[in-house]
């Protein structure tokens, strides 16, 4: 009870102050001597710098700025505000211990874009007059954590059509992975590399520190080549029970399948009427909702829907869980499909926004 309570508040309370960041945001970069955060602008504007004891503000005339705020991954500088009224911004930058030289100034770009940069810490090179910015580091650090699960693995390669199973959930975890990371949210993979894993070492990961959500990863197959489509499981009793065999499957198969499914059905019921466990379901419904819409927005496949049934390795009470199957790989059309690079790119952006903005990051 105590667990869930203190996860559900850290998931508000940081849900509150990442509400509505998104590109007004500042990035912010880490060098040896100096942090550099930069604001990106609509338009070349006029600034003025105003020193403060803890915190440094910048006047910006005649943008209005969302309001935005949120923290830094940072020696110097903790965190932000950005506010404006009149017309007109503030942004404000959190200083930690011990003022430091800075500079601040304006790059235009040639689209008529403009960015609006603060070194804060000891540079020793001249101000640039173009950025050339490191990739890798992310915007925000959230303090949120994705378990990602790859399903299948080693010897277990799930299903093998026109793909094998074990190497695109891999696969398109790590893509998932990337853009969770350049959002600022540690992603936490159950396996990186091919290896098998039991479904109980797999859903311990969700219960391993603070943990946001958890979202296992897997195609589907049917012994009908002409079944297509994404679907997106929830863990609770089926409404229908069309989708009991692939729960078996994806449960481990075989004997072993059927008999953790009935494990997991005993769980299921033993949860009825369990608040907690009510409100993450909830919680597991939303995001599920959330990818299913964006894959299916950004693929055009076919709506199969948020369902629910038996998947043991989502069956947490206190983490918000889901499967998805996304996709049928023995399909003539959608097994090729999800071959390929382009296709992968596309369902893992869809599966990193629907998370975000569950997280309330985007
Ligand atoms: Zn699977």
């Amino acid at each position: 009870m105590k667990r869930f309570t203190s996860h559900l508040l850290g998931f508000i309370a940081v849900g509150a102050i990442l509400f509505g960041s998104g590109r007004a945001a500042p990035r912010s970069f880490q060098y040896p001597d100096y942090t550099r955060v930069v604001l990106d602008l609509p338009r070349s504007i006029q600034f003025k710098v105003l020193e403060g004891s803890s915190s440094l503000n910048i006047a910006i005339k005649g943008v209005s700025l969302p309001a935005e705020s949120g923290f830094f991954d940072s020696r110097e500088l903790s965190g932000f505000r950005v506010s404006s009224s009149g017309g007109d911004s503030k942004w404000t930058l959190l200083i930690r211990k011990g003022e430091k030289p800075h500079r601040v100034f304006l790059l235009k770009d040639p689209d008529g874009k403009a960015r609006l940069v603060v070194d804060y810490g000891t540079t020793g090179g001249p101000t640039p007059t173009a950025l050339n910015l490191p990739k890798a580091k992310t915007a925000l650090r959230t303090n949120m954590r994705v378990v990602l699960d790859p399903g299948h693995g080693g010897t277990d390669s799930g299903m093998n059509g026109y793909v094998m199973e074990k190497e695109l959930t891999l696969d398109v975890a790590k893509r998932v992975g990337k853009l969770l990371e350049d959002s600022g949210v540690e992603a936490v993979y159950t396996r990186s590399t091919d290896t098998q894993l039991t479904l109980d070492y797999r859903a311990r990961q969700a219960n391993a520190g603070t943990v946001n959500a958890f979202v296992s990863i897997h195609v589907n197959s049917a012994a009908s080549s002409s079944a297509q489509g994404i679907e997106t499981f929830v863990f609770r009793r089926p409404l229908d029970k069309s989708s009991r065999s692939l729960a078996v499957k994806e449960n481990g198969g075989g004997t072993q399948g059927e008999a953790v499914t009935k494990k997991a059905e005993t769980l299921a019921s033993n949860l009825i009427g369990n608040l907690l466990a009510s409100s993450n379901l909830e919680l597991s419904r939303s995001m599920a909702q959330r990818v299913q819409g964006k894959l299916i927005a950004n693929t055009a496949a076919v709506n199969r829907g948020v369902k629910s049934d038996y998947f043991y390795v989502i069956r947490f009470a206190h983490t918000p869980a889901i499967l998805i199957e996304t996709g049928f790989g023995n399909h003539p059309v959608e097994g090729r499909k999800l071959a390929t690079d382009a296709y992968r790119d596309i369902l893992a952006e869809a599966i990193a926004d629907g998370i975000l903005e569950f997280l309330k990051v985007k």
